[in-house]
């Protein structure tokens, strides 16, 4: 079984983002808001895991199954390195050295990526925060993530399946000297932003070194849990509505 009980979301009521509002600090938030009033935003759930523990295969089943919306840092970043400026080059230059790109571009495109998602249950958000600044910043400005999923899986796993990913991938950073670089900058800096959730009780590990079938099974059993939770909430709502409208009127 790969869910670590020892890391299950405590209070998830409390730390999630139902009726969450974006607090218009900032150029993208106020965007965000669509004006002054705010706009209620769909559940937000980080996805991290060393690069290789299968955070896009297990995102688009996810999507599948449970009609979420996925934005993938990764793709979005690479799709930017492609531009023919200053900032595509500067982004071609981090992914081919397997380094963090800097979090303005970075957070840029995913606001604007994100927004487009106003409706739906909830929006995945892979490979992303991957410093803790970008955390920080995200839960700041726009909205407090839910929960975080974490793919856990072994250097030498990892390692194995980008060698072979290479093989057909055409990825400039599934090179064996890249690979060991994306490693080393995971445990760098994505390890504290991991540690830091799993501190903050909204960590969810899975074991990544599962076949995709089990991890998928374990992911299913956590989101299935998630929509009982959110129903037993909605039906406390309910009562509560119930209760005090006929104690109004007695
Ligand atoms: P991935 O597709 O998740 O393996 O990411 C590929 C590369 O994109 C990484 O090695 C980084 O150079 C860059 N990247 C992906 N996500 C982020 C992020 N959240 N912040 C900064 N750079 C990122």
């Amino acid at each position: 079984m790969g869910m670590a009980s020892g890391f299950v979301c405590v209070g998830m009521g409390a730390a999630g983002n139902d009726g969450a509002r974006v607090r218009a600090c900032s150029r993208v938030d106020a965007r965000a808001a669509g004006g002054a009033e705010g706009v209620k935003l769909p559940p937000v759930y980080f996805v991290l895991g060393g690069p290789g523990s299968g955070k896009g295969t297990q995102c688009k089943r996810l999507v599948d199954e449970f009609s979420f919306r996925q934005v993938c840092a990764g793709d979005l970043l690479r799709e930017k390195a492609k531009d023919d400026d200053e900032i595509g080059a500067l982004v071609e230059n981090c992914i081919r050295n397997g380094k963090i790109v800097p979090g303005h571009i970075t957070m840029e495109l995913l606001y604007t990526a994100i927004e487009r998602f106003s409706e739906c249950p909830g929006v995945l958000i892979d490979g992303f925060p991957r410093e803790i600044k970008q955390a920080v910043d995200f839960e700041t400005v726009y909205a407090r993530a839910r929960a975080v999923l974490f793919f856990s899986c072994p250097n030498e796993v990892l390692k194995a399946r980008l060698t072979n990913r290479g093989l057909t991938s055409g990825r400039v950073d599934d090179e064996a000297s890249v690979i060991e670089k994306r490693i080393n900058t995971f445990h760098e800096m994505t390890m504290p932003v991991v540690d830091y959730y799993r501190r903050n009780e909204r960590l969810q590990c899975f074991d990544a070194e599962q076949a995709p079938e089990s991890v998928f099974d374990d992911l299913s059993g956590f989101f299935k849990a998630e929509e009982m939770r959110k129903a037993s909430r909605q039906r406390e709502q309910e009562n509560k509505k119930i209760l005090s409208s006929s104690a109004t009127q007695a």
